[in-house]
C-alpha cells in the first residue's frame, strides 16, 4: 500500500516537474536483506526514491540513493549531475559494502549517459548491471536476472504513454497558469479566467493528441538525417577530427539552424491551433455563448499559450531530441572492426536502436536515436563515436568528459 508520502511527493514532483526536488542521499533498507540480497541504485530526485521503493516492497534488498543534484535519472546523467562520482561516492562511503557479499549493483538505465560502468568498476569492484528503464518493471527484471535471462525490449524503451504525457501538459501547465494569473491580474484583469483555462486546455490537448500529429515531427527529422548520405554506410570510419567539435553549432555552413526546427515546430501549433479554434466554436455555440470578442481573446491566449508549449515540444517528450539542441544532428557510427558483439549498446539504449547478428552489433533504428550518448558512453571497445553533418567526429572520450547542457552545449563536467 502507497504511503501518504509517496502521493504527496508525486503531486508535488508533477506540478513542479521542471524543478530539482532533492532526497537525502545514502542506504535504504527495503524488507530484510540479507548478505546475499540484491543491491539497486538510484538517483535522489524524491520522486524517483519514491517510485522506486514502492516498486521495491514486498522484495528483501538495498537502496542506494546517489548524488544526482535532485534531477531525474535521464536528464542528470545526461547533464553530468548523475556521475562516476555520484555511484563511486555512494558504494564507498554508504557501508554497503560491509552489509553484503557479493559485488554487483543493478543502475536504471538511463543513468547509463552518465555513469561508466568500467570506471565504477576498476574505482570500488563493483560489476554494474543495466535495470530496466521504468522502476515498476524492477520486480519482473529481477525475475529474468534469476532466470539467467536478459531484459527484453519493452524493459528498454523508452515511450511516451498518456500517462507520461499527462505528466508533461501539468509540467508546462502549473508553473504558466500561475504567472499568467498574476500578471493578467495585474494589467489585464478580465482575462484571469480565460488565460489560467487556456493555460491547462492547451497543454492537455498538445499532449494528449501528441501520437496524432508526432509523424510530422518525425518528417523533419528524417529530411536532417539526409546529410549523412557522404559518410556512406555504417562502419565507414571518417577518422578523428583533429579539432572535436564541443559546444560551437554544428550547422552554420549548411544554413540549418536551431530555428530552423523552431519554424518547422510552428507549423505544428499552427495547425492544432486551429483544430483547438474550430473545438471552441460548437462548444461556444451551443453554450449560447459565441460572440466575435470572445472568439478574438480565445484565439489570442490559446495561440500565445500554443507558441509557448510548442517553443521546445520535440525536448518535452522522451522520443525526441530537444529541438533547442543542435547536436540532435548528430548520428552514431559503429567501427564494426572494433565490435566484439558484448552487447552492452543493446543493453542500454533507450530506443533500442541495436541488434546483434553474426557477433556484431547492427545499428537497425537509426531513425529512433534521441543522440543520448549512452551506448559510446558505455561502449568497452570505443566502436561507436557521433558524426556530424559537417564531417566532424565527436569521439568517446570527449562524449564521456562533455555533457549536455539545457541549451544543447556540451560543456566538461562540473562546468
Ligand atoms: S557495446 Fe561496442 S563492442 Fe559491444 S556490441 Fe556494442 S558496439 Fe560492439
Ligand atoms: S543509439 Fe542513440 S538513443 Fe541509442 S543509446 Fe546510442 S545515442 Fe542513445
Amino acid at each position: 500500500m502507497p504511503s501518504l508520502k509517496y502521493f504527496f511527493i508525486n503531486i508535488v514532483g508533477t506540478l513542479l516537474r521542471g524543478f530539482p526536488l532533492p532526497a537525502k542521499t545514502g542506504l535504504r533498507k527495503i524488507g530484510n536483506p540479507d548478505r546475499s540480497s540484491p543491491v539497486f541504485l538510484t538517483c535522489n530526485y524524491a520522486v524517483s526514491v519514491e517510485r522506486v521503493k514502492k516498486a521495491l516492497e514486498g522484495m528483501d534488498c538495498y537502496l542506494l540513493v546517489a548524488n544526482s543534484n535532485g534531477i531525474n535519472v535521464w536528464c542528470a546523467s545526461t547533464g553530468g549531475h548523475l556521475s562516476n562520482h555520484s555511484a563511486v561516492s555512494v558504494l564507498k562511503t554508504s557501508g554497503i559494502e560491509q552489509l553484503v557479499d557479493h559485488r554487483r549493483v543493478i543502475f536504471p538505465q538511463l543513468a547509463a549517459a552518465g555513469i561508466e560502468a568500467g570506471v565504477v568498476r576498476k574505482k570500488t569492484g563493483w560489476h554494474v548491471i543495466w535495470g530496466p528503464v521504468h522502476a515498476k518493471d524492477i520486480p519482473r527484471f529481477t525475475q529474468i536476472l534469476e532466470d539467467g535471462h536478459r531484459k527484453d525490449a519493452n524493459m528498454r524503451m523508452v515511450k511516451f504513454p498518456l500517462l507520461h504525457r499527462l505528466e508533461m501538459a501539468v509540467m508546462w501547465a502549473f508553473p504558466f497558469s500561475l504567472i499568467l494569473a498574476l500578471l493578467t491580474y495585474i494589467f489585464w484583469r478580465q482575462m484571469l479566467i480565460l488565460t489560467v483555462a487556456a493555460s491547462w486546455i492547451v497543454p492537455l490537448f498538445v499532449f494528449i493528441t501528441f501520437p496524432l500529429y508526432s509523424g510530422l515531427l518525425t518528417g523533419k527529422k528524417g529530411k536532417n538525417h539526409g546529410f549523412y548520405g557522404n559518410y556512406g554506410s555504417y562502419g565507414s570510419y571518417p577518422g578523428p577530427s583533429k579539432e572535436p567539435h564541443v559546444g560551437r553549432p554544428l550547422s552554420g555552413k549548411l544554413g540549418i539552424s536551431k530555428y530552423t526546427v523552431l519554424f518547422n515546430i510552428g507549423w505544428v501549433s499552427l495547425i492544432l491551433w486551429l483544430v483547438f479554434m474550430l473545438g471552441v466554436l460548437p462548444y461556444s455555440l451551443a453554450a449560447g455563448t459565441l460572440s466575435l470578442s470572445l472568439l478574438l481573446r480565445w484565439g489570442f491566449v490559446s495561440l500565445s499559450m500554443m507558441l509557448l508549449v510548442n517553443i521546445d515540444l520535440m525536448g518535452s517528450t522522451p522520443v525526441y531530441k530537444s529541438g533547442l539542441h543542435e547536436e540532435r544532428l548528430l548520428k552514431v557510427m559503429l567501427d564494426r572492426e572494433r565490435c566484439t558483439g558484448c552487447g552492452i549498446c543493446v543493453d542500454v539504449c533507450p530506443r533500442n536502436c541495436f541488434s546483434i547478428e553474426g557477433r556484431k552489433a547492427v545499428i537497425t533504428g537509426s531513425e529512433r536515436c534521441v543522440q543520448c550518448s549512452a551506448c559510446i558512453v558505455q561502449c568497452p571497445e570505443d566502436a561507436l563515436y557521433f558524426a556530424s553533418p559537417l564531417g566532424k567526429v565527436l569521439m568517446p572520450d570527449t562524449i564521456r568528459m562533455y555533457k549536455l547542457n539545457m541549451m544543447g552545449s556540451r560543456l566538461k563536467k562540473g562546468a
